[in-house]
């Protein structure tokens, strides 16, 4: 095998990097009813993503859910020791460059990665754009305006992002390609940039969710792929890495 000089970490945040879903849990903690909402609407598949939280933020704001109370609820968020560990450590090592992809927002995760002293490990975060307006309202809007030209996946990415095309504009914005790429991903939106890597990468798939159904079901990868639950499993297989 070739030496590895340039390595790539790509992180999906919900349930990869967090071990909770951030756009469910501040509902879950300080607006259960709007959580419930969210779950209908889901199942009935009559919102995108992003408008439903965008919409479900503005209902919040309105029954009275502060800033602070979001803030809060991220902060205390499930996040597994042993993921900042193995982030810090291979960082450490020197030749390992972090991206993070989500299809969460840029407040929630930067508000985490502060809260965990991971901010400064991320060359890039790429996500939907978020702000509090001076009301103390989260304005959260898609990273592909609805407005403007759409993508063209056709492997079921959502209106907001094609991860996968996300994850070749970084490619392209950091020449030269990287020795090897490690995705560490759970959901069926993984699906599209996990098939865009190549058979000297890695995909850390966990367990449960929606990534690992569709490679079940609909296979075409040809990266490596490597099976996990627990973080503390991450952190193993970096420090198998960290040598990059
Ligand atoms: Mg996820
Ligand atoms: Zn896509």
């Amino acid at each position: 095998m070739p030496p590895i000089n340039r390595q790539l970490v790509v992180y999906d945040f919900d349930w990869s990097m967090a071990d909770q879903d951030t756009d469910r849990w501040v509902f879950e903690v300080n607006a259960p009813n709007i959580r419930r909402w969210m779950e209908e609407t889901e199942t009935a598949g009559s919102m995108q993503f992003t408008d439903m939280i965008a919409k479900a933020l503005r209902d919040a704001h309105a029954q009275g859910v502060t800033r602070q109370q979001l803030e809060d609820a991220l902060r205390v968020m499930p996040f597994h020791p042993a993921m900042v560990r193995a982030i810090i450590n291979l960082k450490a090592t020197g030749s390992t460059t972090f991206f993070c992809l989500s299809n969460a927002n840029s407040v929630y995760i930067s508000v985490i990665l502060k809260e965990k002293g991971l901010d400064m490990m991320f060359t890039e975060i790429v996500t939907n754009p978020a702000h509090w307006d001076p009301s103390g309202l989260l304005v959260v809007r898609r990273r592909v305006d609805p407005e403007g030209p759409q993508h063209s996946c056709k492997i079921g990415c959502s209106a907001n992002m094609c991860k996968g095309d996300e994850l070749e504009a970084f490619f392209t914005r950091h020449l030269p390609m990287y020795d090897r790429v490690v995705y560490v991903g759970d959901g069926s939106n993984d699906f599209c940039p996990a098939l865009r890597l190549r058979t000297q990468d890695l995909l850390l798939c966990r367990s449960f969710g929606g990534l690992h159904k569709r490679i079940a079901k609909e296979g075409g990868l040809q990266c490596e792929v490597k099976y996990w639950t627990g973080a503390w499993e991450v952190e193993e297989i970096f420090q198998t890495l960290a040598n990059a």
